[in-house]
């Protein structure tokens, strides 16, 4: 029967468990219980010329590799995971000299994905994370003897959406079925057993996750199995690692001064390269041992023999003792930036340390002495509950869940298999719903982790739903569009991040003219300057993932659905889109210039959200070309002032009002040169749609009384608008100047238009429509 796990993925370490009757830790094919988060990309040698064969290896071995060829060594991917090129955290990293790995933009991606790159190849942070995970489930799967199809995943509690469904792609590729991802701190409130964190009366528990690379707080509420997330705080970038270095640089200040060198940092810098990394390779990792020795020794040393070399020559060894108390004043620093994290969070959150019951310490450096004595001090020793694996708590907790989520499991009583409908073991009669309950994880109620807000047209930003929400959780509101002809909706989602702003996503809208027509027919007061309005249904799912769904009120007909946040190339167009707009309104164009803009906009969006394949969630090519065709022709006729809407518009109406003054050959031509610009507004080139409307235009033209009439009844038109009294002066001129025409009654039409084009001249002007905007803003 295929297995159920709890993985940890953990920025430094990951682990992987399953519960049968206790929850055991599955070892890898090292006979490990932690697999380092590592993967290289080994080149295998060319041999007898044949190109070279990459190699993937994961884990213990990785990291040895690591001091060989750091380039192609990957270490703490999950920093990167669901992140974009532009972030922050990641040009932090980018501009670090000890990231020796390449990152950069991804070449064909939005603009912003990232990817690194190892041996010239690009590999994106999914890619590179679903290797460790096929480590796991493979070693696990050999120890298992059956294969692992299911697993809860944990994932850090501030994870965003982006970063979350980046760990779905992961255990996607690496062929795993997601149960459920799991908050890392809600997985060590499991782990600790809830016997201890849950009694009848609501438990506030503080889980203080100390690991290699990051720093994570939690405070949890649990009461009767349910765990309800109140606050986050801790700091992404603090860790053992830190602590590491900070020892490194004691071990070579002290090494330095021993021996009279004034800076060995540059001395190592001459170092032949092979030597240098392995001689920080092997420091970093003497180092982090003497460190995990010191947690229970009261001395450990550092000792690096005969690879150094000085300026003369001369060897240059490393022989360092370091002593607990040495150790504890260096990583006072850190201990301090720990504690302060944790004061301010509670402060956040209005949470005084007395009302904490419990503080769960997990984490490989939570079995530091010192940090877990300034817990203690901190919150009173018995409040304090440090994990026997602080490093295995969370895959642990995962564990339990997958097995409470399991279709079928083993029965805790007797081991053999049972539905997860039953309620007592038909093998053994164990009461397996009483068992499930003393488990405590009867009901697990995430949270959504941050406000939810959509902008609105006048940059204000709306709450849609708030941070602490639970999950899932799904709310409707009814905002307006704000022109009553508007033809394009595009709703921003945003969330607030420790303040800052961070986009989830975007939802665009066309409507094409038949339907804005269709849609005013269905406004009750029939207000011509009503404007629409429109509903939006924002869901977040126990897993975060954000879909929309939205409607026309007046039309329900226009609708769509979308999962926000995946980054994907439709993103990258409708970026276009935006941009093209904008760029639009501030030219200030003509008005027709942006109804036709409007009108191929509509069109385009259209093919933009049939870009991706719904079910394989690829590209679909030949749509992402005509769209990205179409959008580069849109932009090219707005700045040339052409018109092919408008003048398909102008030459129906010419043929619907005054066709009969022409031959019905000529008829026909104009209706062929007509489609055939339909068609290539469409799927043409700009070269092959600009000549469908030059080759229009200038047949039109060619038949200058048809296009005379039209100028009057343009006149007309406005008038009817704007001043119905002086239509009727022009419907006359129009009859009678027909009539001249059929007669071909050469100095009488000539004497009417005469008279007829100063008056004509005049109106067009008065009523000229200017200047047009391109809207597609909401309001409420
Ligand atoms: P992560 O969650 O980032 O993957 P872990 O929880 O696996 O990290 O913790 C790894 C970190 O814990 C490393 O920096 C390691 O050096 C440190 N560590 C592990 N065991 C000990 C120990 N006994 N004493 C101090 N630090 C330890
Ligand atoms: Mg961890």
């Amino acid at each position: 029967m295929p297995k159920s796990v709890g993985i940890d993925l953990g920025t430094t370490n990951s682990a992987i468990a399953i519960k049968k009757i206790q929850v055991e830790i599955i070892p890898n094919k090292e006979n490990e219980r932690i697999t380092p988060s590592c993967v290289a990309l080994r080149q295998k040698k060319k041999l007898l010329g044949l190109s070279g064969k990459t190699e993937c290896i994961v884990g213990k071995h990785a990291l040895e590799w690591l001091k060989q060829d750091p380039a192609n060594t990957v270490t703490a991917v999950k920093r990167l995971m669901g992140r974009s090129f532009d972030n922050p955290e990641v040009q932090k990293l980018v501009s670090d000299p000890r990231q020796v790995v390449t990152i950069r933009r991804q070449t064909r991606g939005t603009e912003n994905s990232l990817v690194l790159v190892l041996n010239d190849k690009e590999y994106t942070p999914e890619a590179i994370s679903s290797e460790i995970l096929k480590k796991l489930c493979a070693d696990a799967g050999a120890s298992l003897k059956d294969t692992v199809e299911f697993a809860v995943i944990t994932v850090p509690a501030y994870f965003n959406d982006k970063q979350k469904h980046a760990t779905r792609t992961a255990a996607a590729l690496a062929g795993i079925k997601v149960q459920r991802l799991l908050p890392e701190p809600t997985a060590a409130a499991i782990s600790f057993g809830v016997d201890q964190v849950n009694d009848a009366d609501v438990n506030t528990v503080l889980v203080f996750d100390f690991g290699g690379g990051t720093f994570d707080l939690s405070v949890l509420t649990i009461s009767g199995g349910q765990f309800l997330e109140q606050g986050k705080g801790g700091n992404m970038w603090l860790g053992g690692e830190d602590i590491d270095r900070q020892l490194m640089d004691h071990v070579l200040e002290i090494t330095a001064r021993e021996n009279d060198i004034e800076d060995i940092h540059a001395l190592i810098d001459q170092q032949p390269d092979q030597v240098k990394n392995q001689f920080l390779g092997e420091l970093k990792g003497l180092v982090e041992q003497a460190k995990i020795r010191l947690s229970q020794e009261q001395e450990a040393y550092i000792e690096i023999l005969g690879l150094l070399k000085d300026d003369d020559g001369d060897l240059l060894d490393v022989d360092v003792t370091l002593t607990r108390d040495r150790f504890d004043t260096l990583v006072q620093p850190v201990v301090n930036t720990a504690m302060d994290l944790t004061r301010r969070l509670l402060t956040d959150i209005h949470i005084p340390t007395d009302l904490i019951d419990r503080v769960l310490l997990v984490g490989g450096s939570s079995h530091i002495p010192c940090i877990i004595a300034a817990v203690q001090d901190m919150f009173g020793a018995e409040k304090v509950l440090v994990h026997d694996r602080p490093m295995l708590a969370i895959a642990e907790g995962a564990a339990i869940l997958s097995h409470r989520l399991s279709e079928s499991y083993e029965c805790a009583g007797c081991g053999k298999s049972v539905s997860q409908t039953e309620t007592t073991c038909p093998h053994c009669g164990f009461d397996l719903e009483k068992h499930t309950i003393e488990q405590g994880v009867l009901d697990i109620v995430h949270s959504t982790a941050h406000d939810y807000y959509v902008v609105l047209e006048n940059g204000e930003k709306y709450l849609f739903i708030e941070k602490n929400t639970p999950l899932p959780c799904e709310q409707t509101e009814v905002f307006k569009l704000i022109q009553e002809d508007q033809q394009l909706v595009h709703m921003k989602f945003f969330n607030r991040v420790n303040e800052i702003e961070e986009s989830i996503g975007d939802l665009w809208l066309g409507i094409d003219f038949e339907t804005l027509n269709k849609c005013w027919d269905n406004l009750a007061d029939a207000d011509e300057s009503a404007v629409l309005s429109i509903g939006v249904t924002l869901k977040i799912d126990e897993n975060n993932l954000v879909s929309v769904d939205a409607s026309l009120r007046e039309f329900p007909d226009v609708h769509l659905s979308r999962t926000l946040s995946r980054g994907r190339a439709d993103e990258t167009l409708f970026r276009k889109v935006e941009t093209m707009i904008n760029e639009a309104n501030e030219k200030k164009l003509s008005f027709y210039t942006t109804q036709d803009m409007t009108t191929l906009i509509v069109s385009t969006i259209q093919d933009i959200h049939q870009v991706i394949d719904p079910d394989s969630g690829q590209v679909v090519e030949p749509v992402h070309q005509l769209a990205e065709m179409n959008i580069e022709k849109t932009r090219r006729f707005s700045e040339n002032d052409i018109t092919c809407y408008s003048t398909i518009n102008f030459a129906q109406s010419a043929l619907d009002h005054f066709g009969m003054l022409l031959s019905s050959t000529d008829q026909a031509l104009i209706q062929k040169k007509i489609d055939h610009l339909k068609q290539m507004n469409l799927t043409g080139s700009y070269e092959e749609n600009l000549s469908a409307y030059e080759d229009l235009d200038r047949c039109i033209e060619g038949f200058t009384d048809i296009v005379i009439l039209m100028q009057i009844k343009k006149a007309r038109d406005y008038c009817d608008q704007h001043d119905p009294d002086r239509a009727g002066t022009f419907k006359d001129d129009i009859a009678n100047l027909m009539d001249a025409i059929i007669k071909q009654d050469i100095k009488l039409k000539t004497t009417l238009l005469e008279e007829i084009f100063p008056r004509v001249d005049k109106t067009l002007d008065e009523f000229d429509y200017g200047t047009g905007t391109i809207h597609k803003g909401i309001t409420r």
